[in-house]
């Protein structure tokens, strides 16, 4: 049997939760002492012991669980996650209708109503991430739920608790029909290969689909482009598709030279004609300042953390100096696409980090565009702190 808890909240967030806050930390909770099991049902009630929300026990980083609703009388049971879930999907109609985007977020945690669930959508294909053992305690009534809700061509899931949000090695396949991998999805018309059952990531970052876009319509016809921490390449493939006249695509993971060849190659791309590099970005800085090369366009979408034997970046810390270290090879009057996804920080903070960059080289620059998560990424009202993409794209001036 599940537990269910009678939890109290200390009265600030009782105001939090009341406007619609989602998280549960342990600062929160007037008890947390309390041993909970992972997957309780929190009944949570301010400090007059009236009713305030429904939530669910799980660790994650981030915090303990998440609140689930704040009807009483709301059950959480397979109707309350199909109810979610559908919800969920027609949010997402116009991407579920589009002939040339075939990949997309169906489910985003919190955003939609239930934190530590995520569901992606690859061509029919469903890709369940489950971030605690909490929420995972639920996956029966989720299934049938989502079952309920759509046409599901075949289930695969992703462990991501236990190794603090690290991926479980495991097979991910659960029922349905058997992927044949690389399926190749569509994304605005471009394509690209994934796998969903091979690691921890199947081969594309669905959050930067609207930069992947504007890059192909709007940056890359003519220019050449360098792509650093390029992973397998999908921004390399928009470069191309956008009349790029040459892309450099910079990672230092091995797999990352098949990867992108194949994602070149599924798009009849001749990828003997990109550059492909896997080396570490800033050895590559390097390389290219000692052999004057210079770019139209550089795209830089670091992970949050990165540890080589020789260092550590991140980039709370070190945005500016990689920022520095791009503008000394990017040509005047080029681009920047300056990504992160690092939600320790937000879009005004890393502004400062693109302007503290500019002001120590003395050069200008002007912001052209600003992206976050796009729509299929929903988040909750009024707190843009779940809103963790920030892509500013900027023209270097002289
Ligand atoms: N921009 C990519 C996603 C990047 S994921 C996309 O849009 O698809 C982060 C990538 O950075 C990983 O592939 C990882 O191998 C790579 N990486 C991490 N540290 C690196 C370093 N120092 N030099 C080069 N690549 C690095």
């Amino acid at each position: 049997m599940r537990q269910l808890i009678e939890m109290k909240l200390k009265s600030k967030s009782v105001k939090d939760i009341t406007n619609g806050y989602p998280l549960l930390s342990k600062e929160a909770l007037e008890n947390p002492e309390v041993t909970m099991e992972e997957g309780s049902i929190l009944h949570l009630v301010d400090t007059n012991n009236r009713y305030v929300a429904t939530g669910y026990y799980g660790l994650q980083n981030k915090g303990i669980g998440w609140v689930l609703t704040r009807k009483e009388k709301e059950k959480i049971d397979t109707k309350f996650f199909a109810k979610k879930m559908s919800e969920a999907v027609a949010k997402r109609a116009n991407l579920y209708e589009a002939d040339d985007t075939t990949a997309f977020r169906v489910f985003n945690g919190e955003g939609d109503g239930i934190g530590g669930l995520i569901i992606d959508y690859y061509d029919g294909f469903y890709m369940v991430s489950w971030y605690s053992e909490g929420i995972y305690s639920f996956r029966d009534d989720i299934y049938q739920a989502l079952n309920e809700v759509v046409n599901v061509r075949g289930l695969y899931e992703k462990l991501r608790f236990n190794t603090n949000g690290q991926y479980l090695e495991q097979d991910d396949y659960v029922s349905g029909e058997k992927g044949e991998f690389p399926l190749i999805v569509l994304e605005n018309g471009m394509k690209y290969a994934v796998d969903l059952n091979d690691g921890a990531m199947t081969g594309i970052f669905l959050d930067q689909r609207n930069v992947r876009k504007a890059l192909r319509d709007h940056y890359s016809k003519g220019k050449t482009v360098l792509n650093t921490f390029s992973y397998t390449g999908a921004f390399s493939v928009a470069a191309v598709l956008g009349g790029a006249t040459e892309t450099t695509s910079v990672d230092l993971a091995k797999r990352s030279l098949p990867k992108t060849i194949e994602q070149f190659a599924v798009n009849g791309i001749d990828y003997e004609a990109q550059d492909i590099k896997v080396m570490n970005v800033f050895d590559y800085f390097r390389y290219a300042a000692r052999h004057d090369l210079k770019f139209d366009v550089v795209v830089l979408d670091p992970p949050s953390f990165a540890r080589t034997k020789k260092m550590t970046f991140s980039t709370a810390k070190d945005y500016p100096k990689l920022l520095k270290d791009t503008l000394k090879i990017t040509n005047d009057g080029g681009i920047i696409v300056a990504s992160t996804n690092n939600a320790s920080f937000n879009m005004k903070k890393f502004k400062t980090f693109i302007d503290k960059a500019f002001t120590d080289t003395n050069k200008s620059y002007r912001v052209l565009e600003e992206y976050q998560l796009p729509e299929d990424f929903t988040v909750p009202h009024n707190f843009p702190e779940f809103n963790y993409l920030k892509v500013v794209i900027i023209k270097v001036m002289n």
